[in-house]
């Protein structure tokens, strides 16, 4: 059986206490939130934080505000993903969202987990998600207690993967996310949250509290989420594919493609998304989005499945999730309610 390590446990009441602790704790001290990713990785020893200051009794950061008559929609980080894939007006205009909130892992880890921290999740990789004696045996690898990558030995840098099922349907929504600091308050478009890099994966300094991601408003477009995982449930995405569309009457106008499960941030597809531009989602332009993405996207060897069939599947996804998109303009141009 694997034990936490020893460590205190703080419950600040509000934001600003949050933030006090966490500084008074140093490097020594971590945020937790529903700890359903942070608690394993600690059982394993990927983090050893000696001091975790939990978000959960922050009220503010449960809150869901907005979003009516056009306007943003606020939803704290702290909002669970079942709140999150149940809320109804998410269902009804952020249905891609909710989609992503429900493939989550299992119903219970769903109650615990939240939003903000499936944005802030660890990136993965087979020879990191093992226990200490198991990475012990391999002499570990860089992205913890280690100097070498086991899957590309000659690379300078980590490879692990981002395998949260919300990070890419926030992207593609062309979300805004606000981190309150110590002494700072700041709003970032969700694409510049993350960073390509499995160790320093988040831009977020570590004293930042992810507080609200605002949602565009829900007006003229539309927006899906295909996850595809070994198991129909447990399990993380190897791949996960998310697209957004703003429709001009019957003509894409813009677009945008994300692909998670493939690299150690959300990876926009800017070609694939130029590819649908303009046209009527039809056939021949879903096609030659699909080989846009098909093309640059590169998984790595540390998750499940093979490489080459990865690679295929990031096609045959983006195909599917460009003709849900296609069908539900057609049956009458409303978003999916889910
Ligand atoms: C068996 C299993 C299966 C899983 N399957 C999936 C899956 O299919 N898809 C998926 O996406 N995830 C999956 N997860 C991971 C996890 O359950 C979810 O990602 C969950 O949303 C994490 O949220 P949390 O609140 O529990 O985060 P925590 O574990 O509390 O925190 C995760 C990280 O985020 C930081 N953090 C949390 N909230 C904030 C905040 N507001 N501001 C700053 N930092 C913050 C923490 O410091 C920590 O570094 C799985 C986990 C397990 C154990
Ligand atoms: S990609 Fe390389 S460095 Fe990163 S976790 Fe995997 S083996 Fe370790």
């Amino acid at each position: 059986m694997l034990r936490l390590p020893p460590f205190t446990y703080l419950r600040p009441k509000s934001l600003r206490q949050a933030l006090r602790m966490k500084v008074d704790a140093g490097p020594d001290g971590m945020y937790v939130a529903g700890g359903t990713d942070l608690l394993p990785n600690m059982k394993r020893r990927h983090q050893t934080p000696r001091a975790l200051v939990a978000l959960s009794g922050i009220r503010a950061l449960r809150r869901i505000t907005g979003g009516s008559g056009g306007s943003t929609l606020s939803v704290g980080a702290g909002v669970t993903l079942t709140h999150l894939h149940t809320h109804k007006r998410i269902r009804r205009h952020y249905g891609a969202l909710a989609r992503a909130a429900e493939l989550v892992s299992s119903p219970l880890l769903r109650n615990m987990g939240t939003f903000g921290g499936n944005l802030c999740l660890d990136t993965r990789c087979n020879y990191y998600n093992q226990t200490y004696e198991w990475r012990k045996a391999i002499d570990f690898c860089m992205k913890k207690d280690g100097a070498i990558c086991w899957v590309a030995p000659s690379s300078p840098r980590c490879w692990a993967v981002s395998s949260s099922d919300t990070a890419p349907v926030t992207v593609a929504l062309g979300a805004e996310l606000v981190l309150v600091g110590p002494d700072t308050e700041r709003v970032l478009p969700a694409a510049d949250f993350f960073s390509d890099d499995g160790i320093r994966y988040l831009t977020k300094h570590p004293d930042e509290i992810l507080t609200e991601v605002r949602l565009p408003p829900a007006n003229g477009w539309d927006a899906a989420y295909w996850k595809l995982r070994r198991r129909g449930t447990i399990d993380f995405p190897v791949l996960g594919v998310a697209v957004w569309v703003r429709w001009d009457n019957a003509l894409v106008a813009d677009a945008r493609i994300v692909l998670g499960g493939v690299a150690s941030y959300p990876k926009p597809m800017p070609e694939a998304a130029a590819a649908i531009i303009g046209t009527e989602l039809e056939e021949p332009a879903i096609a030659r989005a699909a080989n846009a993405a098909f093309q640059p996207a590169k998984p790595m060897d540390n998750t499940d499945f093979g490489l080459a069939w990865r690679k295929e599947m990031v096609r045959n996804y983006v195909r599917g999730t460009l003709q849900e998109l296609r069908a539900r303009r057609k049956a009458g141009g409303g978003k999916r309610e889910a």
